[in-house]
């Protein structure tokens, strides 16, 4: 191998061959240049350096790939044909470890491979941290995988539970209606005279009943809404017979609780599309803790009136309305139940519409009524919320859009 033969004869004269090596020689790392079979054509003084120390000696018919960078030839070749700028290797020279950075120089297909010392280990603490580091990062993705495995296994046991409870609440509802249907048939006295005890009692039992009808079918409104499976009926329906209804199958429970029940329909109430057992179901969830939480001698107030929901339907609301001055056009019922009764402290006004809250552990109830009426509501595009202060009522009220967006 003679030093710049190849680079000799394609330089233009000695004197520019003598430049162009001396720069190459100034390099402070060793540059080989070889044709694409491997043949060395040129290699600067750091190189030839570097062949000594690894005792290559004199030999003049080095070949790049076999002798130096121990690698396969065709394989760096494809790689630089394919595009890639640099293929960077790692050979194992003698005197350490060196990483070898291959080049295409297209127009004379040439070689060049620059030669540097590979770069330093980390030290021995540093590649521990990054260990314990990496170790802990796949611990950490573990744990994750099993929270979420777990979490998985819950939800699903969790929805196991809420069918299983569903179906047996489904199975409750026949005899229920069965024994309800009894009650009334005795106290209507068709099947034979009842004392006055006897009235009371049934009457009593009745009410109890009454009372499981309504867990049970708040129970399989609430697995309903769980699953997904609620379906808002929606008609053109008259809020006043809704109302009507249910102050008349109250009236008994009010009347046995000497509570007074007050009922105020404005007589503009519009008829509007909405699900009337939904929003009967969550009049009454309203009325029936109004009565249970209203001691004796208090009283009860279901009202209902036309309303303006300023926030919804500014857009809807005619501008004349607004310029001429009066009052904007109701597009809401606004319903609300108030009692005189124990009241709610202001901390807990957000909880009660959450499943399963319940302020007075000691009151019968599963702490579903409010979350229930909550999402009955929201269904229908609506809001509710409460008003209350301990020790002076509470008055819960809900807001229904009258018209279809
Ligand atoms: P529950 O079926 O237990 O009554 P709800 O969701 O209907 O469940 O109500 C949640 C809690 O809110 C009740 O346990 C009760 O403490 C409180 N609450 C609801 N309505 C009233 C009211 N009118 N007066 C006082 N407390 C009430």
């Amino acid at each position: 191998m003679s030093k710049g033969l190849a680079v000799e004869k394609q330089a233009s004269g000695p004197a520019n061959f003598q430049l162009v090596t001396s720069l190459l020689d100034a390099l402070d790392r060793p540059l080989v240049v070889s044709d694409r079979s491997g043949q060395i054509l040129f290699a600067n003084l750091h190189a030839h350096d570097a062949f000594a120390a690894a005792g290559f000696g004199q030999k003049s018919d080095l070949n790049l790939f076999q002798d130096l960078l121990r690698a396969d030839r065709k394989t760096i070749l494809a790689q630089l044909q394919a595009g890639e700028h640099e293929v960077d290797l790692q050979p194992d020279l003698v005197g350490g470890k060196f990483r070898a950075r291959i080049r295409w120089l297209p127009e004379p297909d040439w070689l060049a491979v620059f030669v540097e010392p590979a770069r330093p280990e980390p030290p021995a603490e540093e590649a521990q941290m990054r260990q314990t580091v990496q170790e802990l990062m796949q611990e950490r993705e573990i744990t994750y995988r099993n929270l979420l495995a777990a979490y998985l296994r819950l939800q699903e046991a969790n929805r196991q539970k809420t069918v299983f409870l569903a179906s047996a609440a489904h199975e409750l509802k026949t005899p229920l209606a069965v024994m309800k249907g009894y009650y009334e048939l005795l106290l209507s006295g068709s099947l034979g005279k009842v004392s006055e005890k006897q009235k009371e009692i049934l009457q009593e039992s009745k009410e109890s009943c009454d009372r499981l009808v309504r867990l049970v079918s708040m129970f399989l409104n609430y697995s309903a809404l769980e699953s997904g499976k609620l379906v808002l009926q929606l008609h053109d329906n008259d809020l006043r017979d809704c109302v009507n209804d249910l102050a008349a199958r109250w009236k008994d429970p009010f009347q046995r609780a000497a509570v007074h029940l007050d009922i105020r329909i404005a007589e503009d109430l519009p008829i509007f599309k909405f699900d009337y057992q939904k929003v009967q179901q969550c009049m009454v969830n309203l009325v029936d803790n109004a009565l249970k939480h209203t001691p004796a001698a208090g009283r009860v107030t279901l009202a209902a009136q036309p309303h303006f929901w300023e926030r919804r339907c500014s857009g809807a609301a005619p501008p004349e309305d607004r310029r001429r001055g009066g009052p904007p056009r109701a597009n809401s019922v606004l319903v609300c139940v108030s009692d005189t009764g124990t009241g709610i402290a202001a901390e807990f006004h957000q909880e009660i519409f959450e499943e399963f809250v319940r302020v007075d552990p000691s009151s019968s109830g599963m702490g579903l009524g409010l979350a229930i009426t909550k999402r009955l509501i929201q269904a229908h595009r609506g809001k509710v919320w409460v008003d209350s202060e301990l020790g002076r009522g509470s008055a819960f009220s809900f807001l229904l859009p009258t018209y279809v967006e």
